[in-house]
């Protein structure tokens, strides 16, 4: 396997980077940052601007990214765009090495990389999927949560890279190739859940006359707490702030690979199926760019009036 280790002269190895959106924005900056020297595309030249000043370069396709790079890294929004990248004369299969490696941490399926594990088995490729959480925010301050499936060598003569982009407590090993993204479908699909749950029960106690403050105070303090009701509900309540970082439309990329995951092993999903269909709703009524948290407002509009609380108190970031 090829080494990732400092040259004898300290450089670091070359990142290769594809998809500089909200999240891979972030994410190359902090690699820049750590010192990696970086080979990057993306279909919007512009969103490289700030990192060429820094010295990235720029490439003019998957294949040259690859070409240049000591590995390569996919921020994608879909798994049809990450076989897009892969595939075809200019993809970045053709440019890797034999014995290379891609790690994709976009939010995807095991099909893609499996297809290409199967057809260039004879190459020794090391393909690994590390999606995160964390949202936008997470990707510029560079602590992402990563899950990566792969062999337990490949994730720990990467993990140097993870830790220029993640908090090094949670990037976690989660299991062999394909791991990652269930993981990662498996985190996104209850915290949408959570989403939905909440806007109903904040709704109805609304109704019903009690001060939204205090219900959510009360909801806290009760056996039905949990991380959304307690942090990131918060954005709304006190800012109205429905997280455009992440768009409705991948939000429901994503319920959308949740429930077909779960149709490829057998499980019926009642409640997942209408969590997504309550959020291909709001991505209907609201526009494709919407926030990933605005189903919230299909309640809202039910109730008459925003979620809103009396008085905002300071949440430390
Ligand atoms: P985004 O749409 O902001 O960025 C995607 C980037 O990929 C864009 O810059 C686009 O131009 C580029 N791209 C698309 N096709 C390309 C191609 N053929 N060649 C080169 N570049 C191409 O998406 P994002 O919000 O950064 O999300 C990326 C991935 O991360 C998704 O899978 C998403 O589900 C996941 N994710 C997002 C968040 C979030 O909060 N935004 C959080 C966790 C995970």
């Amino acid at each position: 396997m090829t080494s990732l280790s400092p040259s004898p002269h300290g450089a670091l190895p070359t990142v290769g980077f594809i998809g500089l959106g909200n999240m891979g924005s972030g994410m190359t900056k902090n690699l820049q940052a750590a010192g990696y020297p970086l080979v990057v595309t993306d279909l919007r030249r512009e969103s490289a601007a700030t990192l060429l000043d820094g010295g990235a370069r720029w490439a003019e396709s998957p294949r040259e990214v690859a070409a240049a790079s000591d590995l390569v890294i996919t921020m994608l929004p879909t798994p049809k765009h990450v076989a897009a990248v892969a595939a075809g004369a200019d993809g970045l299969v053709a440019g890797l090495a034999d014995g290379g490696t891609w790690i994709d941490m976009s939010t995807s399926v095991p099909e893609v990389l499996e297809g290409i594990r199967q057809a260039e088995a004879h190459r020794g490729l090391h393909l690994l999927d590390a999606p995160v959480s964390g949202m936008s925010v997470g990707a510029a301050n560079g602590m992402l949560q990563i899950f990566v499936g792969g062999e337990a060598d490949e994730v720990a003569r990467l993990r140097p890279v993870f830790e220029a982009m993640g908090d090094p407590e949670r990037i976690l090993h989660v299991g062999g190739h394909g791991a990652g993204y269930a993981v990662k479908l498996m985190i996104n699909q209850l915290w949408f859940s959570h989403l939905v749950a909440t806007a109903e029960v904040l709704s109805v106690g609304v109704a019903a006359g009690v001060d939204l403050g205090v219900l959510r105070d009360a909801l806290v303090a009760s056996p039905a707490n949990s991380n959304f009701v307690e942090h990131d509900v918060l954005s709304i309540l006190d800012h109205g702030d429905y997280d455009e970082g992440f768009a409705i439309a991948l939000a429901c990329k994503d319920l959308g690979l949740s429930v077909d995951l779960a149709r490829s092993v057998g499980m019926p999903v009642e409640l997942s199926s209408l969590v997504e269909q309550i959020f291909r709703r709001a991505r209907a009524q609201y526009g494709d760019r919407a926030g990933e948290m605005t189903p919230v407002r299909l309640y809202e509009e039910l109730l008459g009036q925003d979620l809103r609380r009396e008085s905002p108190i300071e949440v430390a970031a």
